[in-house]
């Protein structure tokens, strides 16, 4: 193939991969898809609990670090992002939520089109599901989507007994007709190693003579000629390189990148862009703000049981998990830490849940931004309770601190902005306190360890959260998607001002859906090669 193709996508991540392989499917099209890390044949990459190990891994990972957030105690925040074939869906926890109906009417409002019943088709279509198609979930899709909760450690069962002591059900399907209720994780794996859409979607469809993937190629600027998305100058192996498009640019770069490429190119706030020398193409003061994320809490507790620590701390401990995840693919290294959880809804008056709960059988002491791996467990048996607020209200934004594509943006999440995520947080620390108060799990609790056993005045609190909570790596929103002439994209995902070009990753959610974010971006991605195949015809 020459450097001209019918489709640019610029990043190979959980949108990006799965448009690749959908664009080339029929071979009617060629396809450049320009990613800036490398391959994803890294053992700490396919075995899934190795995001501990790639946490701060530049070879494939962005490591971003915010501004300092004033609702953090001007902490600033570590914000890893997948820089490798599969995006952050090869360095991410796995658990695959695909979010509330709500959440999709939400958006349909703002972008006709995206409601539940235009979308459901669509996350049908994309999955696997271990426990079998049936009217809401797909059974063929390529990206696989794991049941593994009879291999979930057995201490998880007296979290699910505490639900039920405090009155929530214990639901085995939150992907299924309800979200509500206490639940085992479903999983993004398959055969016990990691199921990313590099290999769900993209290492298929690369064996299609249609389909070009470079690595290692950073895209720079968009080439745009009289308003029209031509192509895009990217850098590799030190050289600079362009390549066109004869149909259209799709800009799959993520949260952050994406918004950064089009600010870079032109199109974003003028007098942001002019302050940088860069010539405005198309003034879109939209671009990099209404950034949204979900704000994770813990509570830490010493068991009187023993917990994973005691089984992946020890060296022999280690070298036991390594043999049988290595000999049966099966084992806590086969796993994601956040083996249950599920969804609640506190506030009175809504069926919508709105604090979603993690229960990990492991505890660690997150190192600040370091080098240190994340999950080095503790030294004595411990577990950790946590919770996000679902749909935060805070609004953040972003914008490139120069006209250097290689200077990482400027990021202020502005998290704890509003009285009702604050309310929120507090809300959800109460609830955590309920579920550890139930004979359940007092039955197994020595002492908490974080929050002190001091902490609880709604005031010592708040103070702990600021200094404690932690991003649970959601960012999403910066090219917003709506029907309103001020949205980034249209509901085409197509960018307003500038023809031929799109973008189609987390970036254009309107708001954040109730659960983690791979399963919708995904979505997006999916649902983007539907316009985009249509429109071609
Ligand atoms: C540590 C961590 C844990 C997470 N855990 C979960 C979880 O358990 N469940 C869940 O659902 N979600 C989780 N997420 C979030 C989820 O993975 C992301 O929301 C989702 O992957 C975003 O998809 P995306 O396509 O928007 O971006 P990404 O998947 O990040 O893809 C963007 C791609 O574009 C490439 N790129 C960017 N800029 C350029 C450029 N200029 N030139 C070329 N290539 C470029 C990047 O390298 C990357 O490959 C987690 C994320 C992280 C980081």
């Amino acid at each position: 193939m020459a450097d001209e193709f019918d489709f640019i996508i610029v990043g190979a991540g959980s949108a990006g991969a799965a448009l690749a392989a959908r664009l080339t499917e029929d071979g009617r099209h060629t396809v450049l898809v320009l990613e800036a890390g490398g391959s994803d044949r890294n053992f700490w990459v396919q075995m899934p609990l190795g995001y501990g190990k790639v946490y701060y891994d530049a070879r494939v990972n962005w490591k971003y670090t915010t501004d300092p957030v004033p609702g953090l105690n001007d902490k600033p925040s570590y914000w890893p992002r997948g820089k490798v074939l599969g995006g952050s869906s090869s360095i991410n926890a796995m658990v695959y939520v695909r979010g509330h109906h709500r959440d999709y009417d939400t958006w349909g409002e703002t972008a006709p089109g995206w409601s539940w019943s235009d979308i459901a088709p669509t996350f049908k279509r994309m999955e696997s599901w271990s426990g079998g198609a049936d009217d809401l979930r797909g059974g063929d899709g390529p990206l696989a989507v794991s049941d593994v909760s009879a291999q979930a450690h057995p201490i998880c069962a007296h979290y699910y007994d505490a639900a039920r002591q405090i009155g929530l059900s214990v639901n085995p399907d939150y992907n299924g007709a309800d979200m509500e209720g206490a639940a085992s994780y479903q999983i993004t794996t398959k055969d016990g190693l990691r199921a990313s859409t590099a290999r769900c979607y993209l290492r298929p469809a690369m064996k299609r003579p249609n389909l070009r993937v470079e690595t290692k190629a950073h895209a720079t600027r968009i080439l745009i000629d009289q308003n029209r998305a031509t192509g895009i100058a990217y850098r590799q192996h030190g050289q600079t390189k362009t390549a066109t498009a004869r149909h259209e640019v799709i800009l799959c770069g993520g949260a952050i990148n994406s918004p950064q490429l089009l600010q870079l190119s032109g199109i974003g706030p003028a007098a942001l862009l002019s302050q940088h020398g860069i010539t405005p193409i198309h003034d879109a003061p939209q671009v990099g703000q209404n950034l949204q994320d979900h704000l994770g809490y813990d509570h830490l507790y010493r068991a009187t049981v023993p917990t994973l620590n005691q089984s992946l701390r020890p060296w022999w401990g280690k070298l036991r998990a390594g043999l049988q995840f290595l000999l049966t693919r099966r084992g806590p290294l086969s796993l994601s830490l956040n083996q249950a959880g599920g969804f609640v809804t506190l506030t009175e008056g809504t069926d919508w849940p709105d604090i979603q709960l993690y229960f990990s059988p492991l505890s660690y002491t997150r190192a600040p931004a370091g080098t240190r791996p994340l999950m080095s467990p503790d030294p004595f048996p411990g577990f950790l309770l946590g919770f996000n607020p679902c749909r935060p209200t805070s609004r953040g934004h972003m914008a490139i601190r120069s006209a250097d594509p290689l200077t990482p943006m400027q990021i202020h999440p502005n998290y704890l902005d509003t009285e009702a995520d604050r309310a929120l947080m507090l809300a959800g620390t109460r609830l955590i306190r309920q579920l550890a108060a139930t004979t359940a799990l007092q039955s197994i609790i020595d002492t908490r360890i974080t929050p002190s056993p001091d902490t609880n005045s709604d005031a010592d609190l708040l103070t702990h959260i600021r200094d404690n909570a932690w991003t649970v790596f959601h960012p999403c929103g910066t090219c917003r998607m709506g029907c309103d002439p001020a949205s980034v994209v249209d509901e085409r995902l197509c960018v307003r001002g500038v023809t031929g070009l799109r973008v189609a990753d987390a970036s254009i959610f309107p708001t954040i859906p109730s659960g983690n974010t791979n399963a919708p971006a995904i979505m997006v991605g999916e649902r983007a090669s539907e316009l985009i195949l249509k429109d071609a015809r």
